[in-house]
């Protein structure tokens, strides 16, 4: 009775979500809890994209669209690759949908088969690894704690490879770490995989645009891996587009039309408006995308100046995206105020939530259950309240 497949039995709940969902509900019943939990930009959309949004109302973008997206604007993204990241695709190997989420898990159902490898590093963003899971494929994790930088290295990489290894799904620039990997980095990990042609990389890009460190790159670069390589993005992080759900892949031809096949049997072309807003997004004025870039390096400055005072906490200078992934490990074991014991970096999330007022989410959904992430996409002045308030509460452990 009431019993939901063996399929999403084993699926976990988005620790991302539940969180926010969490402190939205201590909101409403007063509470003033800053949300550090959740990763969206605090700004809204810019104008420009939304006027063209509200044109393609009146212009009656009101019918589906084709599964694949809009040709015009699967054109905007291959030249949009080109502009930026100077890689070649044809517009009939990008396929629009419903965000970065859908993208990444049509990548994987449509390779990804039972029994199949697919390695994560770790740690990696929560749904990686429930993906592979609805795919029946078998998560191989390698971890890279804060003392890597939260980097994995191509002898690593080399030692996880087996004949069953389907998959690598890389996430750089990172979330939760705020790691990025180097030209030179990737390109030992491009190597590697070169050698091995049975396996394809799921290339997580999606916060491209928010990077402290100059130049964006990507694996995709390197010719010798090129027919293996899927590069996933879209406009939610870049762009303030997290609601209109539009994300993207460019992939070897053959992947791009099992996405399609799948998108077109479960949810068909993403929203026709969306879509014509993400198109003026990729061809118009990219000013927007820069000013937000640099409101998120001033807010990276103010939360790593202040919380790499905290006793008892170890962070890394996050390189891009806007999280910081501090380790917390060290206040395992020690009681509460009330009397309860912190054993996990989760019972730490909740003790800041129900008595620091923050929300942020521990580490355990992220593979790293040592740490503990905190979103700084909100203002400087949350930011400050916040940190003061973690402070205050870490120092009340015993
Ligand atoms: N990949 C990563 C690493 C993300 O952080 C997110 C944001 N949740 C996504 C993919 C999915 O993005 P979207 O909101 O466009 O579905
Ligand atoms: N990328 C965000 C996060 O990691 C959004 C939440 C989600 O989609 O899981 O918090």
């Amino acid at each position: 009775m009431n019993e939901v497949s063996p399929r999403l039995a084993a699926l976990s709940v988005s620790a991302t979500l539940a969180m926010s969902q969490k402190s939205s509900e201590l909101k409403a019943q007063g509470v003033d809890v800053i949300n550090m939990s959740v990763g969206e930009p605090d700004f809204t959309t810019p104008e420009h994209i939304k006027q063209a949004a509200k044109k393609a109302i009146d212009d009656n973008y009101s019918f589906y669209s084709p599964a694949a997206g809009f040709p015009e604007l699967r054109k905007a993204i291959a030249a949009k690759l080109k502009r930026e990241n100077n890689l070649d695709y044809t517009f009939n190997q990008i396929v629009v949908s419903t965000g970065g989420k859908q993208a990444v898990c049509n990548t994987i159902l449509s390779i990804v088969g039972p029994g199949d490898e697919v390695i994560v590093p770790a740690p990696f963003w929560v749904s990686y690894v429930e993906m592979v899971k609805l795919a029946e494929g078998k998560n191989v994790i390698i971890k890279a704690g804060i003392n890597q930088d939260f980097k994995i290295t191509a002898a690593q990489l080399e030692e996880a490879i087996t004949d069953k290894t389907k998959a690598l799904i890389l996430c750089s620039p990172s979330n939760p770490t705020g790691s990025v990997y180097s030209h030179e980095e990737l390109k030992a990990l491009a190597d590697v995989i070169a050698k091995h042609p049975h396996m394809y990389v799921i290339s997580d890009e999606i916060y491209e645009h928010i990077n402290y460190i100059g130049k964006h790159e990507t694996i995709a670069q390197f010719a010798e891996i090129r027919d293996q390589v899927v590069v996933v993005n879209g406009c939610s992080k870049g762009y303030a587009m997290t609601g209109w759900r539009i994300g993207w892949i460019a992939a070897p031809e053959w992947i791009a039309k099992a996405c399609i096949k799948l998108q077109g049997q479960y949810t068909s072309g993403t929203c026709s408006v969306a879509q014509k807003a993400a198109e003026t997004a990729y061809t118009g004025d990219q000013s927007c995308v820069e000013t937000m870039r640099r409101a998120f390096e001033r807010r990276r400055d103010l939360i790593y100046g202040l919380m790499k005072e905290i006793p008892g906490l170890q962070i890394n200078k996050p390189k891009d995206a806007f999280y910081v992934f501090p380790k917390c490990s060290s206040f395992f074991g020690k009681k509460t105020p009330d009397g309860k014991t912190i054993a996990t970096s989760d019972d730490l999330a909740m003790y800041l939530l129900e008595h620091g007022h923050v929300a942020t989410v521990g580490g355990t959904a992220f593979g790293a259950p040592e740490y503990i992430r905190l979103s700084y996409a909100t203002s400087d002045e949350n930011i400050a309240r916040a940190v003061e308030r973690i402070k205050k509460a870490l120092g009340e452990l015993k």
